[in-house]
């Protein structure tokens, strides 16, 4: 059998590696803790749940969704961004629906990478920027992401050539896996760079709600000039825990947008219409599960910065995004000492080095994990040191 050479030079994904070796070590009869995966272990909301069922219901939800989405959805999008942020799209040529936000991600370099071409993509940083660049042939230039300098990209050190040459960058805030923000200065200066050498901007904003301390997550479209130069891609799976439901949207230029859905088009057949009605739901309704998810991730994020210290390992306790970004000590690689401490405690974090060659001397925890179950991962990290 012959596999395409492309096929052939994907990397195994990050969290199926992960999740091969939890089920291994279940096996042997080991009691796992994982802190590895983000995936919001709060309830979707009653309310949202609600109308799936009842739009489940309607026959008239039953045929194939339209690939650019219901016009009620683009306009729940619309007026979300308006009300969350202030910026308003025309919800017929600004806004396109996604299957998720992974899936928006996986497609836009199709869009605007040609074999050959170069992608600017933050490391550490989301593992599918990297490889769908490679899936659209073309070459990844990694910008990395330092503690020195807040983990945002310095776009001065980039190569004038690379530079040039580059037609798409990615960017991340608040930021998996560093939890790190930006500003819209900091935004601002993205525009800059990508109107002096014509790249493309998109910013994954998944984060955006997930906030603590009174933070509060700004959007790239607030920059002045960013609807000239890129999109934004969202999604309903972490503001309203929704990862299994599988809708978010991308907005921004109508040029940009009009590619992604001309490739989406062809592709695939949209969202089932009763998840639109669901995020519909989400978008509109009551808002309040926000802050009580966050008000839980806020107490997690306090109790596991302590374990994670006592354990030996530096961390600045994040204002967004799911995720401790912990510093090991000097010297120590991330795998194996992922691997010790899963032998040694049944804990399970991410080695930072799955995310780029920047994220080698951390490891990343999450903090979806069930109260009870943090608790018994805390004791354990309590009790152990990494020197
Ligand atoms: C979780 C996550 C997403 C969201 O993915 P969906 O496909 O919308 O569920 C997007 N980007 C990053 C960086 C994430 O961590």
């Amino acid at each position: 059998m012959n596999l395409a050479k492309r096929v052939q030079d994907l990397p195994p994904y990050l969290f199926a590696a992960i999740s091969k070796k939890i089920a291994q070590k279940k096996a042997e009869g080991v009691d796992v803790i994982s802190f590895a995966i983000g995936d919001p272990d709060l309830p979707t909301p009653p309310h949202i749940l609600d109308s799936l069922v009842q739009a489940a219901r309607d026959p008239a939800n039953q045929g194939y969704p339209d690939s650019d989405g219901l016009p009620e959805y683009r306009k729940a999008v619309a007026d979300w961004y308006k009300r969350r942020f202030g910026v308003a799209f025309d919800p017929d040529k600004e806004v396109l629906p996604l299957i998720g936000s992974k899936e928006g991600l996986g497609h836009i370099p199709l869009c605007f990478i040609d074999p050959g071409d170069v992608a600017l993509v933050p490391d550490p940083g989301y593992p599918v920027y990297p490889v769908s660049v490679q899936l659209a042939g073309g070459t990844v230039h990694a910008l990395p992401l330092t503690q020195e300098q807040d983990f945002l990209p310095d776009f001065d050190a980039v190569p004038a050539d690379v530079a040039n040459k580059a037609k798409l960058l990615f960017l991340n805030y608040p930021s998996n896996p560093t939890s790190a923000i930006a500003d819209v200065a900091f935004f601002e200066r993205a525009v800059a760079f990508a109107k002096q050498h014509d790249i493309v901007v998109v910013h994954d904003m998944a984060y955006s709600e997930i906030a603590y301390d009174e933070y509060v997550p700004p959007s790239f479209m607030e920059a002045t000039g960013a609807r000239d130069v890129g999109i934004e891609v969202h999604s309903l799976s972490k503001s309203y825990n929704m990862t299994g439901w599988r809708i978010g949207m991308a907005v921004g230029n109508a040029d940009l947008i009009d590619a992604l859905a001309r490739v989406k088009s062809n592709l695939d057949s949209g969202i089932p219409n009763a998840i639109q009605r669901m995020a519909i739901t989400a978008l509109e309704g009551p808002q309040e599960s926000i802050q009580e998810n966050n008000a839980v991730y806020q107490r997690r994020r306090d109790t596991l910065v302590d374990a994670v210290r006592s354990a030996g390992l530096e961390v600045i306790p994040p204002k967004a995004s799911l995720y401790l970004w912990c510093r090991l000590p000097d010297g120590m690689g991330s795998i194996d000492f992922a691997a010790k401490l899963l032998d040694d405690t049944g804990v399970v974090v991410t080695p930072g080095v799955g995310y780029g060659k920047h994220g080698e001397g951390y490891v990343r925890l999450s903090l979806t994990v069930p109260d009870d179950r943090l608790q018994e991962g805390i004791r354990r990290l309590k009790a152990w040191r990494a020197t």
